[in-house]
């Protein structure tokens, strides 16, 4: 158990729902590897309540907080100052408070960058095949954007909505409709699902797997479960498989920075603990 004392580092993250977010778990994990005198909390809140809430933290000695579903748009609206990625991706996960000013920053981006690295993707040379244009998907699309990526095609079950992220972050991407995907799968060297698709309780995302470019990668940004269909589909087919859980990991570390001042450890290992925390999902 880490040591906490009035002069303790506070941080959190805010949701609705919260209950099931491995925040905690993950941060918990590396305040007590460092022996830290800090605390991390969930905190529940609706919509109605968002910006109340942090406008009041804000004037608390709390260093920051993580921000997830529903308040990432929120969270950017009600900021003083925000970084190019938060403004780009029209969202933010990351709150920090100083001098009175809410300054926000998306670190998702950074977190799928981190995913992949050991996938040694050289994204100069690579064509991405990104399902999916909501939140999760403005952030991976801005990350690949931001890493030279040769040529992008997207595909969302509602094409306006891929459309119109095309139109606002990403003018080099072609749509495809939703019902076309399979026929550009020989194109992609990274295919990405990032819908809710796969997500426990929600379909899965099927793929002509068949026809995916031999020695492709494949990310999923679900992880529970972390063993999806689509990862399965790409696998049997010899394809890299990259989950979610390592994005997740990997956008917590600028924010432990943020608010801890610390860089998080990289041993022991957050992701055995999270596996485990996930249960019989993973
Ligand atoms: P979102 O903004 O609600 O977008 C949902 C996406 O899924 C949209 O593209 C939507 O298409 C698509 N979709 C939903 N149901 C579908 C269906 N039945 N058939 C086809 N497409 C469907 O959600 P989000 O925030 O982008 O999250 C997307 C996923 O990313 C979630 O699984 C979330 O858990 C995951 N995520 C992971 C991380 C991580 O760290 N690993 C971080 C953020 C998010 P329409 O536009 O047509 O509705």
């Amino acid at each position: 158990m880490s040591r906490i004392s009035g002069s303790a580092r506070l941080a959190g993250v805010v949701g609705d729902p919260i209950a099931h977010s491995l925040s905690p778990a993950l941060m918990r994990f590396w305040i007590e590897a460092l022996d830290l005198n800090a605390l991390y909390a969930p905190f529940a809140v609706p919509a109605a309540g968002f910006d109340s809430f942090v406008e009041g933290i804000a004037e608390s000695h709390i260093a920051g907080l993580n921000v997830t579903l529903p308040h990432k748009e929120a969270a950017l609206a009600l900021s003083d100052t925000a970084s190019k990625a938060a403004r780009e991706i029209g969202a933010a996960n990351l709150l920090t408070f100083a001098d009175g000013k809410i300054h926000a920053d998306n670190t998702d981006a950074a977190g799928f960058l981190a995913a992949l690295k050991p996938a040694k993707i050289k994204y100069r040379q690579s064509t991405a095949l990104v399902l999916g244009a909501g939140g999760a998907s403005r952030a991976l699309v801005y990350a690949l954007l931001t890493s030279g990526i040769s040529r992008l095609i997207l595909s969302n079950r509602s094409k306006s909505r891929a459309e119109r992220l095309v139109d606002e972050i990403a003018p080099m991407a072609a749509v495809v409709d939703w019902d076309q995907k399979d026929n550009v799968l020989a194109e992609a060297d990274l295919v990405i699902n990032a819908t809710s698709l796969g997500l426990k309780g929600v379909d899965p995302l099927q793929l002509d797997w068949k026809r995916a470019k031999p020695g492709s990668v494949a990310f999923d940004s679900v992880y529970t479960p972390l063993e999806t269909e689509f990862l399965k589909g790409a696998r049997q087919r010899g394809l890299t498989g990259v989950d979610g859980l390592d994005m997740l990991i990997g956008q917590a570390r600028p924010s432990f920075r943020a608010f801890f001042g610390r860089e998080a450890p990289i041993l022991p290992p957050v992701r055995p603990a999270l596996v485990a925390q996930l249960g019989d999902e993973a």
